[in-house]
């Protein structure tokens, strides 16, 4: 695949600092072109060069959204960007992809999304003072980050989750249609009306209508929330009583936040940066959380092998990223100056334990050190799991937080959390009982760690209460009806 011999001669600098690359001290020809010295080991054995390495690395992008046909010409696309080494990729692959000619470019409208989370990781004591600073010197960097692309961007902040409507956390309508007939028309259509565009000479729009920049949609400018919000967002994550469930919570507001950006700007799709690394650590991460019925849909989600997640039905998250190796994409952006904007993880308090998360990406990477093929084993593992058929029915009752077919019939969940039940069951609506029956298992364990439901985001609640009403409304028609959904069982 390397195209010109030449090329990779020409790239030949220093082959990296030895420290970068031990492997490597006495430069060896790469193994693609066997001209330029190699200057990253990929795999044993496959030491390239940096041109070939940075062509490897494209053209996996490229190959994965093309294998996957899921992403429509002139579709708009929402990058989630974090600031770290995966997204921050993923975002240069993106540019590299719009600015390519014409047979090879990427043909969809992306926008950028940065959601600042720093109110979740407080620093040590309080919201105040230095860490203020800090977050506000974060935010400002992200942002010209974001500006510097030319592409429409949002800079949201994990405080405006709290704003969000119940809604969220209801299935949008439409999701799983076949996408390859269309999607070959669709390229075609595309293809077409843009040659017509070339040939009548207007040439004002720019490719693939970019460059126009959305404006301040969503509060699109780096200025920190109120901070009562601040507070009752602290207030939110010092009642989850363990790590993992401040994790739980982050990662659930975070997609939730996501999800209502997407919808109210009109985003289709949601692209994440999890690499190969991130999506072997979340699968063993959620077997021990007791997800075991979601791991399909959590890291190798529907028919199309983990690319996709269309739990939300109307807009679908998909992950370029996850077939990079963690390291990989450290070398990329180290080699081609991807520039990232580090921010600090969740912090244990110091009389907590750590959180399965945590734990779990410990093990991982320990144990990748010594076995150099064990993440992409734990991966491969999960890309053979299959999404039960469930999955894609959108009347399926589905979990209140993260909105995956429900897993328990109604009648198990008294035994499953006897204690729980009996808490406080007083309280009507708002007691944590009355949330139980909505939760899938994982949910039930993560729920009953995340503080009383009175500190709860007000959209969980509300929606909570929605459907209780609903359920309490059916039960109470339920003896004017005739019997006759015995005949369909796991119906709704
Ligand atoms: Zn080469
Ligand atoms: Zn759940």
């Amino acid at each position: 695949m390397c195209e010109a011999s030449g090329r990779c001669g020409g790239c030949g600098e220093a082959p990296v600092r030895r420290r970068a690359a031990p492997a490597c001290s006495r430069p060896r020809p790469c193994v693609k072109c066997g001209d330029g010295p190699a200057a990253v080991v990929i795999r044993i054995g496959d030491a390239f060069c940096r041109a070939c390495f940075r062509e490897y690395f494209v053209h996996k992008f490229r190959a994965m959204l093309g294998k996957n046909r899921v992403i429509f010409p002139g579709e708009k696309v929402l990058l989630a960007l974090s600031g770290g080494m995966a997204s921050s990729a993923m975002l240069r692959q993106v540019q590299e992809g719009l600015s390519r000619e014409t047979a090879k470019r990427l043909r969809f409208v992306p926008g950028l999304i940065y959601i600042d989370a720093a109110a979740a990781v407080p620093t040590e004591g309080a919201v105040c003072g230095q860490s203020l600073v800090q977050r506000e010197q974060t935010l400002t960097r992200m942002e010209a980050l974001l500006q510097e692309t030319g592409f429409p961007y949002y800079l949201a902040s994990l405080e405006q989750a709290l704003e969000l409507p119940g809604s969220i956390l209801r299935r949008g309508p439409g999701g799983d249609s076949e996408p390859s007939p269309s999607y070959k028309a669709a390229v075609e259509g595309f293809i077409q009306q843009q040659r017509q565009e070339e040939a009548n000479g207007d040439g004002g729009t720019s490719p693939a209508g970019l460059g126009t920049q959305d404006g301040p949609a969503g509060g699109s400018h780096a200025h920190l929330p109120a901070a009562a919000r601040t507070e009752e967002l602290l207030r939110l994550f010092d009642a989850a009583e363990t790590l993992t469930a401040k994790e739980e919570l982050l990662q659930m507001l975070r997609s939730h936040l996501l999800l209502h950006t997407a919808r109210t700007q009109g985003y289709t799709k949601v692209m994440t940066g999890e690499s190969c690394t991130r999506v072997a650590i979340k699968l063993l991460t959620n077997l021990a959380l007791g997800r075991g019925a979601f791991l399909a849909v959590d890291t190798t989600p529907a028919h199309l092998q983990g690319f996709v997640d269309s739990r939300h039905g109307d807009v679908t998250v998909v992950r370029p990223m996850r077939d990079y190796m963690a390291k990989e994409i450290a070398f990329y952006n180290h080699f081609f100056g991807v520039p990232t904007v580090i921010t600090p993880p969740l912090h244990a308090k110091r009389r907590e334990k750590t959180s399965i998360h945590r734990l779990m990406e410990n093990f991982l990477l320990g144990l990748q050190v010594d076995f150099p093929s064990t993440i992409s084993t734990v991966y491969r593992t999960g890309e053979k799991l299959s999404v039960a058929p469930a999955e894609s029915n959108g009347e399926l009752q589905r979990c209140l937080l993260c909105l995956c077919a429900l897993d328990i019939a109604g009648e198990e969940e008294l035994a499953l959390e006897p204690t729980l039940v009996k808490e406080d069951t007083g309280n009507g609506a708002e007691s944590r009982a009355a949330f139980i029956p909505l939760l899938c298992y994982s949910c039930r364990l993560t729920f009953k760690e995340m503080g009383p439901p009175a500190t709860l985001p007000p959209y969980v609640r509300t929606e909570a209460q929605r459907r209780n009403c609903r359920a309490l409304m059916k039960q109470q028609i339920q003896e004017f009806l005739l019997e006759d959904d015995e005949e369909e069982p796991g119906g709704s």
